[in-house]
């Protein structure tokens, strides 16, 4: 069996959900696994949807309501002449029980509720693929993972239990008299049955986790790009395809912030080896990014941006050196409040850390660190992580650039720099 992955940027209208059925034809010939996310830009609109409702915004909260209901039914209309196709009263259902969701009190659990209202982008999403599967003559079942996928209660970035996870999943996977099983990606459950998600960008993680248990030939996900490039064609025009990455870039480049896939992905797949093909969603016939055991020197440098970053100075208030005690401390706050290094460097008075400027997390993080360090930030810095490196590609990336802080190592160079306009 096959997993394939669809969803976000390249899944986005009716056109494209018809696309999918072209591609799941051409390879028709082996049982296929079809991970889906949430369409287009629905997550990022449930997130400004869970942000209205924590503030109580009850009206403006209604009115992107509507405009995801809008957004959703307009592509059920290009697919579904048929006013009294089931599919209607699925996604209905699923709108009354997100409002059901929105009418509740916000707990004080912010990423607990999160997680209960951004699962509704995959939810929808499936069900709607899976009906025009079936109703175009494929053989499909909607599947709920949230019945395979079973995590702790670490809510926006629970962790799969595996032991768990690889029982339900062979019972809950079964192909049965289907040949297509459409399920979605990034959520899981914990054992008490209360929706959690991987974390942003988690389905390619859900397809990996499906392909591992069920020992799948190959996982592909479908992208709007041609497959893995050197760098984001966001920041630069010339980008190249990598036609072949060893897991152990993928893993690196994924660490590092590149958008190809999500870092947990590789682990799975190479643990079993299983290929791991990035593909264009618009052509599939070309051959992308193959990921699996290959073996080279070199590779063309890969460049990955990370923007609005921020640099954290600390050190100690009585100037003793930044022992391992206060290693410990300043770790315990980031990893009890969930905020990740970019990028760390220390000396003797002082311990230096570039994390993401999350307007959520970071005031309460430098409120904590302030109890035991000086601390001082500098925001609105870029992260430049450049694998393969050599002179030319660090001239490139500095112009008009002051350097904050760099360091290097045999394969990567990462530079904090701040942009001078
Ligand atoms: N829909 C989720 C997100 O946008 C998961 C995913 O796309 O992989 O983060
Ligand atoms: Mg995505």
């Amino acid at each position: 069996m096959n997993v394939f992955k669809f969803g976000g940027a390249s899944v986005k209208d009716a056109a494209s959900v018809k696309n999918i059925i072209n591609i799941l034809r051409e390879n028709n010939s082996t049982p296929t696994v079809v991970v889906v996310s949430a369409m287009g830009k629905t997550t990022n609109r449930l997130e400004g949807i869970i942000e209205k409702f924590v503030n109580k915004q009850k009206d403006a909260l209604a009115d992107d309501v509507k405009v995801l209901q809008k957004y959703h039914y307009s592509i059920m209309e290009g697919l579904f002449e048929d006013k009294g196709h089931p599919v209607w009263e699925d996604i209905a259902n699923l709108f009354s029980e997100l409002d059901r969701e929105l009418a509740k009190e916000p707990s004080l659990n912010f990423d607990h509720d999160y997680d209960q209202i951004i699962c509704f982008g995959e939810l929808l999403s499936t069900k709607i693929i899976a009906h025009y599967l079936r109703s175009s003559g494929l053989k499909a079942e909607w599947k709920d993972v949230r019945y395979a996928v079973k995590t702790n209660n670490a809510y926006r970035e629970a962790r799969v239990n595996w032991e768990v996870t690889r029982e339900l999943v062979k019972e809950h996977f079964k192909f049965g008299d289907s040949h297509i099983l459409v399920t979605q990606g990034f959520l899981g459950s914990t054992p008490d049955n209360i929706t959690t998600t991987l974390g942003r960008e988690g389905s390619d993680y859900t397809a990996a986790i499906l392909a591992h248990v069920l020992k799948a030939e190959k996982v592909v996900i479908w992208k709007d790009v041609p497959g893995v490039l050197n760098a984001d064609p966001k920041w630069f025009d010339d980008t190249v395809l990598l036609p072949e990455l060893s897991y152990f870039d993928a893993i690196e480049l994924a660490y590092y912030g590149a958008s190809v896939i999500h870092p947990k992905t590789i682990k799975p797949l190479q643990n079993k080896n299983i290929n791991l093909y990035v593909k264009s969603f618009k052509n599939p016939q070309a051959e992308g990014t193959v990921i699996n055991n290959v073996k080279y020197d070199k590779l063309v440098p890969s460049f990955i941006f990370k923007m609005d970053q921020v640099l954290i100075r600390l050190s100690p208030h009585d100037y003793s050196f930044v022992a391992e005690d206060h290693l410990q401390t300043i770790f315990g706050i980031l990893s009890e409040n969930r905020v990740k290094i970019n990028l760390m460097q220390n000396s003797a008075l002082k311990f230096l850390i570039c994390v993401n400027n999350d307007k959520r997390k970071l005031p309460k993080v430098i409120d904590l660190l302030e109890k035991d360090f000086k601390v001082s930030y500098e925001t609105g810095l870029e992260l430049i992580t450049i694998r393969y490196f050599d002179q030319s590609t660090i001239d490139r990336v500095m112009i008009n650039k002051e350097l904050i802080l760099e360091h290097r190592d045999k394969k990567n160079i990462q530079l904090i720099v701040r942009d001078l306009g």
